[in-house]
């Protein structure tokens, strides 16, 4: 089961499904150019439950060296990044080694940028180990964080393969299934209305999604996600449709303090705020009540965006890079699965607020 990306100079396979770790050693014996060794910068979380899997998955005979990096976001700080690279100066790694990335959205942003920045560029695996990473895994943003701002600090490298193995996914606690799903949503509301009918009739709960029903959703969103990337990898344009929801998100994930309101949950509350804005702005038909009542039942903290005055919202918001002037830069939608990009102004944020706390909570 695979997706092939295209980006301007290279086109490379997702390959998903149970197993899937396994193709590294017949990708890597394929490889034009042989790796001269592996380098696996690994959430030692992730590493600790499945690290065994990847182990016996890699290609025997290519010298490997394993690094550790904390759990989650703390892996993407300059600190963490500076000890890779010294790790990786000290194994000797030349333009022809191959770097793996081994956990999460988080590892995978750290070890792609390592691999940009080391010798100014040298070849990347990911092998993503959460729900969200079907997202963050395809496309070739990596970054570390500045203390000034999140993924501030990065470049666009895209990785040779990506093995998306979903046996990983069965470890994820139910906050971080949570989270890594709304993405999927966010796909199907963005690009594909019979993928979000088929989402609301299959998912109940976050913690009992069948596997084969998740696995065709995550690959929808892999395709989805590589439609944008290849129409548009630098991000000039459609690629920020992916931001469907991350506005008003980042802001109620940003006032909770980062890690309380997981990104996903804080996103699907974004995308509650987007839906309101685009009925008010353009007529969008869409049942948002119903969707911001199947949302809290799967247990998303949609009530979070309560927690903060509009005042407080509206100045996180014209913060965030989308602002322009005392307008925001949103995505809304015309109707499902057609985004575009425009401004709103404070007035018309105030009133979208207003109904968000009067309807969706
Ligand atoms: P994460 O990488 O921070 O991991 C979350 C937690 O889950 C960590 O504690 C980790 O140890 C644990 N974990 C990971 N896999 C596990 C498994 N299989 N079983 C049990 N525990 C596991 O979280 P994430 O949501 O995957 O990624 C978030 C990051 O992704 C953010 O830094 C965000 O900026 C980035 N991101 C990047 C892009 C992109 O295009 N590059 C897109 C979206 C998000
Ligand atoms: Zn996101």
């Amino acid at each position: 089961n695979q997706v092939m990306i295209e980006t301007v100079n290279k086109t490379y396979p997702v390959i998903i499904g149970e197993g899937a770790v396994n193709a590294i050693a017949s990708f890597v014996d394929e490889m034009k150019q042989k790796p001269t060794r592996l380098f696996i910068i690994a959430d030692e979380s992730v590493r600790t439950i499945h690290g065994a899997r990847l182990e016996s998955a890699l290609p025997k005979g290519i010298p490997a060296d394993w690094h550790n990096v904390p759990a989650g976001e703390l892996a993407k700080s300059f600190s963490v990044f500076e000890q890779c690279l010294t790790r990786m100066l000290e194994c000797a790694l030349d333009r022809h080694s191959l770097v793996v990335a081994f956990g999460g959205g988080a590892c995978g942003d750290l070890a792609g940028f390592c691999a940009a920045t080391y010798m100014r560029g040298i070849p990347f695996i990911q092998v993503p180990t959460t729900i969200l990473a079907h997202d963050s895994a395809v496309g070739g943003k990596t970054a570390v964080n500045h203390p000034l701002g999140k993924n501030m600090i990065g470049a666009f490298h895209q990785p040779e393969a990506v093995m998306y193995d979903t046996l990983f996914l069965h470890s994820l606690s139910e906050k971080e299934t949570r989270s890594g799903f709304a993405e999927v949503i966010k796909h199907a509301l963005i690009a594909d209305v019979d993928l979000y009918h088929d989402i609301r009739v299959n998912v109940n709960a976050v913690t009992d999604i069948a596997s084969s029903f998740l696995e065709h959703s995550l690959k929808r969103g892999i395709e989805i996600k590589g439609t944008i990337v290849k129409e548009d990898e630098f991000e000039t344009g459609v690629r920020a449709h992916l931001n469907f929801g991350h506005t008003y998100g980042h802001a109620i994930e940003s006032l909770s303090g980062y890690g309380n309101v997981a990104h996903g949950e804080a996103i699907a509350c974004g995308m509650i705020f987007a839906l309101y804005a685009s009925a008010s702005k353009n007529g969008l038909s869409f049942d948002i009540s119903s969707f911001a009542s199947w949302l809290k039942g799967l247990g998303y903290p949609v009530e979070s965006g309560t927690a903060f005055s509009f005042d407080d919202i509206y100045d996180v918001m014209t913060r965030d890079k989308k602002a322009f002037g005392g307008t925001v830069r949103f995505v809304l939608l015309n109707e499902i699965g057609h985004p575009y990009v425009t401004d709103m102004t404070k007035e018309e944020l105030q009133k979208i607020d207003e109904q968000f706390r009067k309807e969706a909570v």
